[in-house]
């Protein structure tokens, strides 16, 4: 087999080698819809968590009220008990007094404890909305990871196929030629090979080579490397048929 027989070969080889490179940077990275969907999951988790605490802080508050509320009623109770068996007017009024008091705090609480209501009543419509809210998203998410992850099985099997052809070709190419394709492409970001067509740009790095390198390429005798980013080169003869 002629040597540009062999570089040509090194075509194919990259093709499939670019494949596997995407192949691996997708296992890598999941898409950015995915991770977006993700993002906005964890923001509603967080906002229902918030609105929840809020709730449950009023409610606690609200109990608490109730308590102060029930403690005024029975101590007005109790004034109310003493007053029947006061003997002295100063001790009727100071009773008096004191359940005035405890009347003027009632009526305090109770208007806290309404507003609180008022308050609870939002929050609970808020924590059902942000709720829909996050079921809304948790559904997406799901359906988004069930769709990449069939997705990255389908290629899974699409690439062990790849693997296998990429094997049977690399067989099939000279060694040394191998040897220099392998370190070209760790060394080049994962493209080794470009193509020189009749325009004789590279379509490695987009610069021209010269007259005297498209002869020699044309020639075959041995492997051309682009002067200006040294990736192997090889004729693009399908250009412009
Ligand atoms: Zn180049």
């Amino acid at each position: 087999m002629a040597l540009a027989e062999h570089v040509r070969k090194l075509g194919a080889l990259q093709d499939l080698d670019t494949r596997i490179r995407q192949w691996e940077e997708e296992k890598a990275h999941d898409p950015d819809a995915l991770v977006e969907l993700r993002r906005q999951v964890s923001t509603a988790e967080a906002a229902l968590a918030d609105e929840t605490r809020r709730s449950e802080e009023a409610e606690l508050t609200r109990r608490a009220k109730d308590k102060e509320l029930q403690a005024d009623a029975e101590r007005m109770n109790k004034y109310k008990e003493q007053l029947l068996s006061v003997k002295t007017n100063k001790e009727y009024h100071a009773l008096l007094h004191e359940i005035e008091g405890a009347k003027a705090d009632s009526s305090l609480l109770e208007d806290e404890i309404l507003a609180l209501m008022v308050e609870l009543d939002a929050l609970a419509a808020d924590v059902e909305k942000v709720s829909a809210e996050l079921k809304i998203k948790q559904a997406e998410l799901k359906k988004a990871e069930k769709a990449h992850a069939a997705h990255m099985a389908a290629l899974e099997v699409e690439m062990s196929g790849v693997l296998a052809e990429r094997e049977t070709l690399r067989a099939d190419i000279d060694p040394d030629v191998l040897k220099r394709y392998d370190r070209i492409l760790v060394a080049r970001a994962g493209i080794a090979v470009a193509k020189v067509g009749p325009d004789r740009v590279c379509s490695g790095c987009n610069s021209l080579i010269t007259h005297q390198t498209l002869n020699e390429l044309m020639r075959g005798q041995r492997i051309i490397v682009c002067e200006n980013c040294g990736r192997m080169l090889f004729l693009n003869d399908s250009e412009g048929e």
